[in-house]
């Protein structure tokens, strides 16, 4: 049975879905089946479910409106642009940018209702007063550093920041979190470390009379290999997306994929030993073969560190990526592939049968993290939700 499918991408008035040359398949299914493992793991701990980069190249607008319909108590994103996104498509859930934001942010931050994160004194004297020029109240969190190193203040730097905090009328503190440099370091040390120091800052936060705020600290990993630093809210990220790089508690496991990417045959040619292939003549036929070009290039994510390494699915045959990969093209030698026809369906992550090629052996190939491919979908890429 042919799956019911949407298509949110901004044109998709203009192309069909027979139309799509490179696109992205997001398992709505598989993203609820990852929230209900994560909540399971969270064990009552409130859910914020970070949506930075385009939900990481899944669609922040379709998957916050899942995730919201899901129950998620609060939504991260990474600068003021996507939240505006988020509260003009109707999202009126909790947003916290979750890293800093620039002060040329601030107004929209006031005016919109979103959270951000606070790390000096002076950064909220300059939000408060935004916000007493727009009469509303801010809500705010204060970010401490606990070894990271990127952003946040040192937690006993907390005590006159939280002093001051007080007398700033227009701002109220909703929470105060922390991030980890290293969640799935075998040895945990460190991770420890910073769970420490971050006690810290909770209980000056206590002593100062801020004892019922939101605590957060857990990414995906930390979440599934920290149960300490749970407190009372989890942020995770990539484990909605069904990884866990790194991950082996065992938890990650029972993740499912959300992501395939796929494209179609453009164009066949039979050709003869010998014949070099794409620019820079980096791969020559080694016998006569069989070559398939795909409309999809390093423009699109498909990155060209995966030039002559990468396999794809075509028909449920392993095809290899011959030549280098350029920016709108890709070449395949299908020789093993026969059957193939123009307007071929070919995967280039993601299963067909009992054929797959996971994210973790695409990101090997192409020698980055998973963050990275995903994250690194380009725009013309149609993102269709089944
Ligand atoms: C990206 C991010 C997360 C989520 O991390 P994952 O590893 O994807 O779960 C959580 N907190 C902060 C501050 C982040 O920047």
């Amino acid at each position: 049975m042919r799956k019911k499918k949407t298509d949110s991408t901004p044109d998709s008035g203009l192309r069909t879905p027979d139309s799509h040359r490179v696109w992205a398949e997001v398992d709505r299914a598989a993203v609820k089946h990852n929230l209900r493992a994560i909540r399971k793991a969270a064990s009552g701990a409130r859910v914020l479910a970070v949506l930075k980069a385009n939900a990481y190249g899944h669609g922040a607008i379709e998957m916050a409106r899942l995730l919201v319909s899901e129950g998620v108590d609060c939504l991260g994103v990474g600068d003021s642009g996507e939240a505006l996104e988020l509260r003009l498509a109707g999202i009126k859930a909790p947003i916290l940018i979750v890293g800093g934001i620039v002060p040329g942010e601030m107004p929209a931050v006031v005016e919109r209702g979103i959270e951000a994160n606070l790390h000096t004194v002076s950064m909220a004297e300059d939000l408060n007063a935004e916000a007493a020029r727009q009469k509303r109240v801010a809500r705010v969190q204060l970010k401490i550093d606990t070894g990271m190193g990127r952003l946040g203040m040192q937690p006993f730097d907390a005590v006159p920041f939280l002093h001051r905090l007080r007398e700033l009328k227009n701002l109220k503190l909703v929470g105060l979190n922390t991030h980890f440099s290293y969640p799935y370091e075998q040895n945990p040390d460190f991770t420890l470390r910073q769970l420490e120091r971050f006690h810290v800052a909770v209980e000056v936060a206590r002593r100062l009379g801020y004892g019922d705020v939101l605590l957060h600290a857990s990414s995906s990993l930390a979440l599934f290999r920290h149960p300490e630093a749970r407190f009372n809210m989890v942020r995770p990220g990539v484990a909605l997306w069904g990884l866990a790089p790194g991950d082996d508690s065992g938890i990650a496991k029972k993740l499912k994929p959300v992501l395939s990417l796929k494209t179609r045959v453009l164009f066949i040619k039979d050709v003869p030993e010998g014949q070099p292939i794409g620019y820079n003549r980096t791969y020559y036929t080694s016998t006569q073969s069989r070559i398939a070009t795909m409309p999809v290039g390093y423009n699109d994510g498909y990155r060209r560190s995966l030039s002559n390494k990468a396999e794809v699915l075509i028909n449920g045959v392993r095809c290899p990526v011959v030549g280098l990969v350029s920016m709108d093209y890709l070449t395949v030698d299908v020789t093993m592939a026969r059957e193939v026809a123009v307007g071929d369906e070919v995967i280039l992550l993601g299963g067909e049968g009992d054929k797959r090629i996971s994210m973790e052996t695409l990101s090997g190939w192409a020698q980055c993290s998973p963050y990275e491919i995903s994250c690194g979908m380009g725009r013309r890429v149609a993102r269709v939700y089944v």
